[in-house]
């Protein structure tokens, strides 16, 4: 199959024409038509198999399909990643695939001063990229308003618990509402990420690549 044969809103056909994106990788064949269709997915799957469009396109194909007005601090989709690094990776990707849709997004991570990020959050984004510790500084601070949350991707799952993040992540879920999609990666399925996953993710369509 080539990406024209998925059922993606043209500004994004044409971001992946652009990007000279031709067929999708295995992760992206298997998991992008499942979110399309509603599913939640967990992908075991490691950086260099295309795993970041898998959950970017059709986040941003509903969005594309589906504008909203938004509301000061809300987001609709959070991305959490376990370092700055993946975050700014994770946020230019949407960037890129995202370039001919009307989008709104920030980038939320430590050590670097916190006002331009909650400038970016004050009138609501449609994406939001972000690691554990901020994200719940800015939260505690009234900045982020998670109960509109329509997607959630936890990105590198494995690394996240090896961090000692699982306390954050749960506490920022806690906050998003039950009906949300879920996207969960990670490059190995460990006893610990099986039981996050248990948690965050329903009825998921298993992706190993
Ligand atoms: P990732 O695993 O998401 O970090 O992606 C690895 C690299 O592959 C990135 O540089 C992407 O731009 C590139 N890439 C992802 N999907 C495709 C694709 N279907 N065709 C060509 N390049 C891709």
């Amino acid at each position: 199959i080539t990406f024209a044969d998925l059922p993606l809103a043209e500004p994004i056909q044409r971001a992946l024409r652009e990007e000279k994106y031709t067929v999708p990788t295995p992760i992206q064949a298997q998991a992008i038509p499942a979110q399309l269709e509603g599913r939640d997915i967990i992908g075991c799957a490691q950086t260099g198999t295309g795993k970041t469009a898998a959950f970017a396109l059709p986040i941003l194909n509903h969005i594309a399909a589906n504008p909203k007005g938004l509301r000061r601090g809300m987001a609709r989709t959070l991305v959490l990643t376990p370092t700055r690094e993946l975050a700014v990776q994770v946020g230019k990707s949407f960037n890129t695939y995202g370039r001919n849709i009307r989008l709104r997004h920030a980038l939320v991570y430590g050590g670097v001063s916190q006002h331009p990020q909650t400038r970016a959050l004050a009138r609501g984004v449609d994406i939001l990229v972000a690691t554990p510790g901020r994200l719940l500084d800015l939260m505690d601070q009234g900045h982020i308003d998670l109960s509109g949350v329509e997607f959630l991707v936890l990105d590198e799952v494995d690394r996240m618990l090896d961090m000692g993040f699982v306390h954050d992540v749960r506490r920022i879920a806690k906050e998003m509402p039950g009906h949300r999609k879920t996207a969960l990666f990670s490059a190995t399925l460990s006893r610990d990420v099986e039981r996050i996953a248990k948690d965050f993710v329903e009825d998921p369509v298993r992706i190993t690549v």
